[in-house]
Order: C-alpha cells, then structure tokens, then sequence
C-alpha cells in the first residue's frame, strides 16, 4: 500500500485511502465526503465488486488490471455554479492529456463521459454531485480505465465496444516490458487534473476538450437511456459541431439549426 502512495508524494491531495477490493470507489468517497473529506481527496481500489456507471449501470473493474478511482473535489467560493458535464469534460481532458504526453497515444472523448481508443472504450468517468440542502458540498469524479487487456469487459457485457490502453501501445502489446503502471498513469491524471481545475471557463480549456472530441463533422444520433431499449430510437440526429463553454454538445440538425444537448445522460452513437 506505501507503494502506491509513493506515486503521489509530490501532489496536493486532501488525503488517499487505498482498498484491494471495494464495492465502488464512488460511495466510499461519497461516505468520506459527508465526513468532511478534505479538498482533492482521493479513493483507490485495485477491484470493484460494485462498480458504477451512469443510470446504475454497471462499471466492470476486475482485479490487478484496471484503474478505478473517485476523486472528491470540495467546493471553491471563487468558482462559478457547477455544471457536471464540464468535470467530465475536466477528467476527460486530463486522462486524454496523460495518455497522450507518456503513452503516444491518440485518445478522443466520446461526449460527454467516455474514452475511446482506436474508437473503442478505454475508460469511463461519471460525476456525481453531493448537496447538503441547497449547499453543494462537493462533487465527486469517478474514473475507470482498462489498463490491462484482462480488465476489458466480455462482448455480452457491454453496449459500446471496449478496448484497454495496453493493446493500443503503439507497438507489441504482449511485451511484458510494455505493461502500464496503472498507479503512474494515475499521477500523471491527476497532475493534469490540478493544471486544469481553476481554468473550466476558459476558452483554453474549451478548445483542449473540442479538439479531442469523437465523431467531429460527423453524423450522430442521440439516445436517451439506451440500455433499456431494445430496438433504440434516437432523440435527435445530425452533424456533431462541438461543444459550448458549458460543456453542452452543440449538433446542427437536418432543419440546419444548432441545437444544444446539456444532459449528461444522454449516449451518442455515430449513425
Ligand atoms: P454509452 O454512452 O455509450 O451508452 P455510457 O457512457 O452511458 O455508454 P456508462 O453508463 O458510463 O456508459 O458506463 C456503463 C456502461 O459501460 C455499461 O453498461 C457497459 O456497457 C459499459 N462498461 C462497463 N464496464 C466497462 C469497462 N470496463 N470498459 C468498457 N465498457 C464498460
């Protein structure tokens, strides 16, 4: 355990626990968080039994081969009112930043809370806001990657094919020498993280995020709660522009009219 802490000695975090084996990272820190967890406090596991996406889905994080991890952030006066998508967008960035910068690798965001490889899932993120009546208390950002070949789900268990960042290394991806410290690519995450947290709003930031976005000038459809479909209709289609500076997806429909997608909750597909 002192060994995966030695990886964040340098960073400013509010605190680190560490588990083996956890139900989910996302209510433990929640827990930690009505117990007055410290700003950028963070939760490990190295197993989820229990993980979570969005609408209760299910998180797949078998042992020894995945990063799993939520990060609380507690709430600066000096930030503007929340929108949940923009820390999507800012773990999003982060982990496409990291993969980029130490892997060589061309990650893009599936809007507004998936990390594609080679155009498959490599990671999840989903945020989660705690109130305490109409004080927001903190959020919490969860954060999922396949690191290993073995923590990709089996074909059955998911709807958006999935791939881990080992097998797109850009060269062999069986080399033993070539296996990813999962716990390295995490400080990397969160020093990324730290650079970007006070600059959301920023047109900078904006434009890190546009530029990596999937399916740009592309035809896409929108869904709402896709898993409980089974022939799904689409909610809206059309040309995928970008993004506003709230972090909504901006789409130009057949009626060549801009029209704005702020939920989170809502899967893209290219049609
Ligand atoms: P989409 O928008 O494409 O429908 P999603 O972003 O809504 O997907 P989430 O709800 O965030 O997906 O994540 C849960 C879903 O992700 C699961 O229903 C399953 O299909 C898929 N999934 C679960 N674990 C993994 C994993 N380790 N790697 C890739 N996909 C996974």
């Amino acid at each position: 355990m002192e060994k995966v802490f030695a990886y964040f000695n340098h960073l400013p975090l509010g605190g680190i626990k560490y588990f083996n084996q956890i139900g989910s990272t996302m209510n433990e820190a929640a827990t930690w968080l009505e117990d007055n967890a410290p700003d950028f406090a963070l939760v490990i596991a190295n197993e989820q039994t229990e993980g979570r996406g969005r609408l209760g889905r299910k998180w797949f994080t078998p042992p020894n081969s995945a990063l799993a991890f939520s990060l609380i952030l507690r709430h600066h006066s000096t930030e503007p009112p929340h929108r949940g998508t923009l820390f999507s967008g800012l773990a999003a960035v982060s982990i496409c930043e990291a993969l980029e910068q130490h892997y060589d690798l061309k990650p893009q965001i599936k809007w507004p809370n998936d990390i594609l490889l080679s155009e498959k899932k490599a990671g999840g993120i989903l945020v989660e806001a705690h109130w305490q009546g109409n004080k927001l208390n903190g959020i919490v950002i969860g954060v999922g990657i396949n690191v290993a070949p073995s923590s990709v789900p089996p074909i059955s268990a998911v709807l958006f094919p999935a791939i881990s960042v080992e097998e797109c290394l850009p060269s062999s991806p069986r080399s033993s020498t070539q296996r990813i410290d999962r716990y390295q690519l995490l400080a990397w995450i969160l020093e990324r993280i730290l650079f970007w947290r006070n600059q959301i709003h920023t047109p900078h930031f904006k434009q890190s995020w546009e530029a990596r976005l999937a399916y740009k000038n592309q035809r896409v459809q929108i869904f709402q709660d896709i898993a409980a479909q089974t022939n799904p209709i689409p909610l809206m289609e059309g040309i995928l522009i970008g993004i506003t500076e709230n972090g909504s997806l901006l789409i130009r429909n057949d009626q060549n009219e801009l029209q704005e997608i702020w939920s989170g909750e809502v899967s893209l597909r290219l049609q």
